[in-house]
C-alpha cells in the first residue's frame, strides 16, 4: 500500500474558491494592533515593526535564506494520500494544495547559504498548519539520507501543528522515521541547524524539530508538545509566564539563540562555515 503519491502542485478542482485572504493588501499585527501595508510588510519580511513575525510561505523562507539562483528543489511530486479515508481529508488536501501552491506541508531542496552548500527543508504554515503526513515525513528522512550520503549539513524551518491527524497512527511512525534518519546523519558527524518558528508544535517538537545540533528560534515563536492547558489540566498546576514561548526555550537551555527574521542568513551562514568539514 502507498501511503504517499505522485501529485501535480496546484491540481484543484474549479469549484475550490480563491481565498480572500490572498487579495488582502491590509493586515493587522496581532501583538501591537497596527494596520499594515501587506506590500510594505513584506519588505520588513513580514516583521511588524514591533518585532512581531508573521508566518511565511515555505518558498518564502527559502527566498529569504539561500543565495541568490542557489535552490535546487527536491521530490516536489509526493504528496500524502487519504489511505484511512478519512472524512474531509481528500478536500483538505486539495484546497492547502491550491492555498500553499505545494504539494505537501514541506518544501525541501539542495542550496547554498553564504556560499556554503546544504541542504535546506522549509514546512509551509499554510498547507494543514505544516502538519506531518507520511509525505512529510518521507521527504525530511530522504533529506537526512541524502546529506548523509553527500557529507552535507541540514538546515530546517519547522512550523507544524504536530504528526496530521487524518493519517493517524501513519503520521505518528513519521517521528520514529525521522529521528532515525537524523540520528545517522548525526553519527556521521555532520551539522543540523534548526530554526523554531511560530508555532512549532506536538509531534514535529517531539521529533525532528528538537533534535538539531545547533537550534536557533525566532521571536516570539510559540514551541511545546501539549498545548498549555491541556498541560495545566493534567499536572493541576499554573504554568509559569511565557511557558512555550522562544525566549522561555532559550532561558532553560532548549534553544540556543532567538535570533530575528533579517538576522537569519547572516547567523546559518556563519554556522555552516564554523562547522563546514575541510576534505
Ligand atoms: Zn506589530
Amino acid at each position: 500500500m502507498a501511503f504517499v503519491a505522485k501529485n501535480k502542485p496546484n491540481d484543484v478542482p474549479r469549484q475550490v474558491k480563491k481565498p480572500a485572504a490572498a487579495t488582502e493588501t491590509e493586515r493587522v499585527c496581532p501583538r501591537c494592533k497596527s494596520k499594515l501595508d501587506v506590500g510594505k510588510l513584506w519588505e520588513n519580511r513580514n516583521v511588524c515593526s514591533c518585532g512581531y513575525h508573521f508566518k511565511l510561505k515555505a518558498r518564502d523562507r527559502v527566498a529569504l535564506t539561500v543565495d541568490v539562483d542557489s535552490f535546487e528543489p527536491l521530490w516536489e511530486d509526493i504528496t500524502s494520500v487519504d489511505v484511512l479515508e478519512f472524512p474531509g481529508y481528500e478536500n483538505k488536501l486539495e484546497l492547502s494544495r491550491y492555498v500553499a501552491g505545494e504539494a505537501d506541508a514541506v518544501v525541501c531542496g539542495r542550496a547554498k547559504i553564504s556560499g556554503r552548500p546544504c541542504i535546506l527543508f522549509a514546512m509551509d504554515p499554510f498547507f494543514m498548519m505544516g502538519s506531518m503526513g507520511a509525505a512529510v515525513g518521507e521527504k525530511i528522512t530522504r533529506a537526512f539520507e541524502l546529506a548523509t550520503e553527500e557529507g552535507l549539513p541540514v538546515v530546517g524551518f519547522t512550523v507544524s501543528g504536530g504528526a496530521r491527524m487524518q493519517e493517524g497512527l501513519i503520521s505518528l511512525m513519521q517521528m520514529a522515521k525521522t529521528s532515525a534518519a537524523v540520528q545517522r546523519h548525526s553519527a556521521a558527524g555532520l551539522l543540523y541547524l534548526t530554526v523554531l518558528t511560530n508555532p512549532t508544535t506536538g509531534g514535529v517538537t517531539a521529533s525532528f524539530a528538537m533534535l538539531g545540533d545547533v537550534i536557533f528560534a525566532e521571536p516570539g515563536a510559540t514551541v511545546g508538545f501539549a498545548g498549555a492547558r491541556v498541560i495545566e489540566q493534567t499536572v493541576g498546576k499554573k504554568l509559569p509566564q511565557g511557558f512555550q514561548t522562544a525566549e522561555f526555550l532559550l532561558a532553560h537551555g532548549f534553544a540556543d539563540a532567538i535570533v530575528p527574521r533579517d538576522e537569519q542568513r547572516w547567523a546559518i551562514g556563519n554556522m555552516l562555515k564554523l562547522h563546514a568539514v575541510s576534505a
